[in-house]
């Protein structure tokens, strides 16, 4: 028998208090106590996302709140700097493109960052935007997005940030940093089941969204804006996807956004220090943009060490993604996980790794 250990880079584990918010009966979405649920759930996520703006929650997973910051927030032929450092960043240079953006690509080699420099080189006075993914969870690096805050401020340009599988787990201040527009997904770092994404805009950013001229119906940020204030939403949202969000965002305000940091952290620190024993490091060509999110580790039998820890021990993490699924593996610390969690991955990673170089 094993007992499974969850340390993903998404969907993370679900809290037993989630699940059980979870198991009851449909609910109605315009009733009184949806609506008490819509409102404790938009409250709660202004203090994880640190700002006074209004969050929403909108139904569909990250990808089609990144859908909504280019509908919303920007016209036909806007030119936009798009950071490149995976297949995450390289979504959303991709889904500009589809739109009619005139993308201008800054693109860097796995496992490093894309710095401000690098953006500011090819910015002119005609950049509406430029689009960075705070954690990069294809490759395991982070990028400083306190740097691009106070580098972009003054300028025209909206800084778009993906932080699906950041907030939650990595800093972030949304008004203290001068974001304009940040979103994430329910189902990394905030705990919750998928089918949900979360945003915030700006003021910078609503004043664009009044000029935009994308065609913009269900994911309309002004709509969803207007209804989330008075606790609704514009449709039938993913009820059972926002009432355990609701429940896993309930979890990190208790525990305290700054302390739910901190234990990732202390849990990041732990598992690269254990792997680091066994001779397995971070692939990451900077430790200091190593994620501590979905830390990602450089390992010849990568494949072999995932499939035989779960075999053997039921503990589940991630291959690399695409073309690094042969040569990296990832470990989420973020979400709900634990110490003993990270202690039993590391005692089993030692046997693993034992075991894969006694087959040579
Ligand atoms: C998971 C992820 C996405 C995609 O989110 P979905 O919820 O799967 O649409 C986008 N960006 C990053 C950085 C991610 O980790």
């Amino acid at each position: 028998m094993n007992k499974n250990i969850m340390l993903m880079a998404g969907p993370t584990a679900l809290p037993e208090r989630e699940i059980k918010a979870m198991d009851r009966q449909v609910i109605f979405h315009r009733s009184q106590e949806f609506e008490d649920i819509t409102k404790e759930l938009n409250e709660n996520l202004k203090k994880v996302f640190k700002t006074k703006q209004d969050v929403m929650v909108l139904t569909g997973s990250g990808t089609a709140a990144m859908e909504a910051t280019i509908q919303n927030c920007f016209s036909p032929g806007d030119e936009v700097v798009a950071v490149v450092i995976g297949v995450f960043s390289k979504r959303m240079a991709d889904m500009a493109e589809v739109y009619g953006l005139n993308v201008i690509r800054v693109e860097k080699p796995n496992g490093e960052v894309a710095l401000v420099e690098d953006v500011l080189e090819k910015m002119t006075d005609k950049t509406k935007g430029v689009f960075v993914v705070h954690n990069e969870s294809a490759t395991g690096v982070t990028s400083d997005i306190q740097a691009f805050g106070d580098a972009l401020k003054d300028t025209n340009a909206l800084l778009c940030v993906d932080t699906v599988s950041g907030i939650g787990a990595l800093d972030f201040a949304f008004d203290d940093w001068h974001v304009d527009v940040v979103f994430a997904s329910s189902q990394k770092a905030l705990m919750g089941a998928p089918g949900t994404a979360v945003i915030c805009l700006s003021e910078k950013a609503w004043e664009a969204t009044k000029t935009s001229k994308f065609p913009k119906f269900y994911l309309d940020l002004t709509l969803a804006r207007d209804f989330g204030v008075k606790g609704q939403h514009p449709w039938t949202p993913a009820v059972f996807s926002i009432i355990g969000l609701n429940e896993s965002v309930k979890m990190i305000c208790e525990e305290g956004i700054d302390n739910v940091i901190a234990r990732n952290t202390e849990l990041s620190d732990m598992t690269v220090k254990g792997l680091a024993k066994l001779g397995i490091h971070l692939f990451a060509k900077d430790p200091i943009y190593a994620s501590k999110s979905v830390n990602t580790f450089y390992y010849e039998k990568s494949p072999q060490f995932v499939a035989k820890l779960k075999e053997e021990f039921g503990i589940e993490i991630y291959n690399g993604q695409a073309d690094l699924h042969d040569t990296t593996f990832r470990v989420g610390t973020m979400g709900y996980v634990a110490k003993t969690d990270i202690a039993a991955f590391l005692y089993a990673a030692e046997q693993v790794v034992k075991e894969l170089e006694a087959e040579e």
